[in-house]
């Protein structure tokens, strides 16, 4: 157990506790995937002061964990650590605190989702299984498909297209588009005149004619 009698810290005077825990206290399962066992104790280094009646300690733990590489699956041995321990309890004069879970539950919260036996781990060959950090293979490892390719236009572009910007924006855009539109007309006006008044008078002829029959309907 990890405890602090506070009636031992004196004022103004931090109260430096340094021990070792053994690392069963963590609880951890034994299912874990990956698989996680204490490889040593938990070391922890704290130092408390008191605040009026409030005790607040900081400081750092830290314990070793035997677990597998992600990658190349070879059994490893890891640290985990955590170095900016905050605990504050309140109204705690004259008591025994105990820090145990509080120091469980950081060290729990630091370990990773997996684990590397180094940051430049070579991995098992897919074909043949090799550990390519002890040992080379021949196998053709050149993937079967080519990955995406870089220059290939990304869906997500569109994103960059979208303008979230407020008002000053849309103003601009609004004249844009009222000069794109009378443009546009003009053009089919002037490259289809006669069809354009046929159709017109053709409508106009049409209109009436419904509206009339509609009428008498
Ligand atoms: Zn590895
Ligand atoms: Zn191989």
């Amino acid at each position: 157990m990890i405890k602090i009698n506070t009636s031992h810290i004196l004022p103004d005077t931090p109260y430096l506790l340094d021990g070792t825990e053994p690392a069963e206290v963590l609880e951890l399962p034994a299912d874990a995937d990956p698989p996680l066992a204490p490889a040593g104790d938990i070391t922890y280094h704290l130092s408390a002061i008191m605040a009026g009646a409030d005790l607040i300690v900081t400081g750092s733990a830290s314990v070793p964990l035997a677990t597998v590489c992600a990658r190349c699956l070879d059994d490893i041995r890891v640290p985990v650590s955590v170095k900016d321990l905050c605990f504050h309890f309140e109204k705690v004069r004259d008591l025994e605190v105990d820090l145990t879970e509080d120091v469980r539950e950081e060290l729990l919260l630091a370990v990773p989702s997996c684990f590397y036996c180094s940051p430049d781990c070579k991995g098992i060959c897919p074909v043949c299984g090799t550990n390519l950090n002890h040992a080379s293979c021949d196998c053709d490892r050149t993937p079967a498909e080519p990955g995406p390719d870089p220059a290939a236009p990304s869906p997500w572009d569109q994103l960059d297209a979208l303008n979230f910007a407020p008002e000053k924006p849309a103003k601009k855009k609004a004249p844009a588009t009222a000069e794109k539109k009378p443009a546009k007309k003009s053009s089919a006006v002037s490259s289809e005149k006669k069809p354009a008044k046929k159709s017109s008078a053709v409508s106009s002829e049409k209109k009436p004619a419904k509206k009339k029959s509609s009428g008498k309907k």
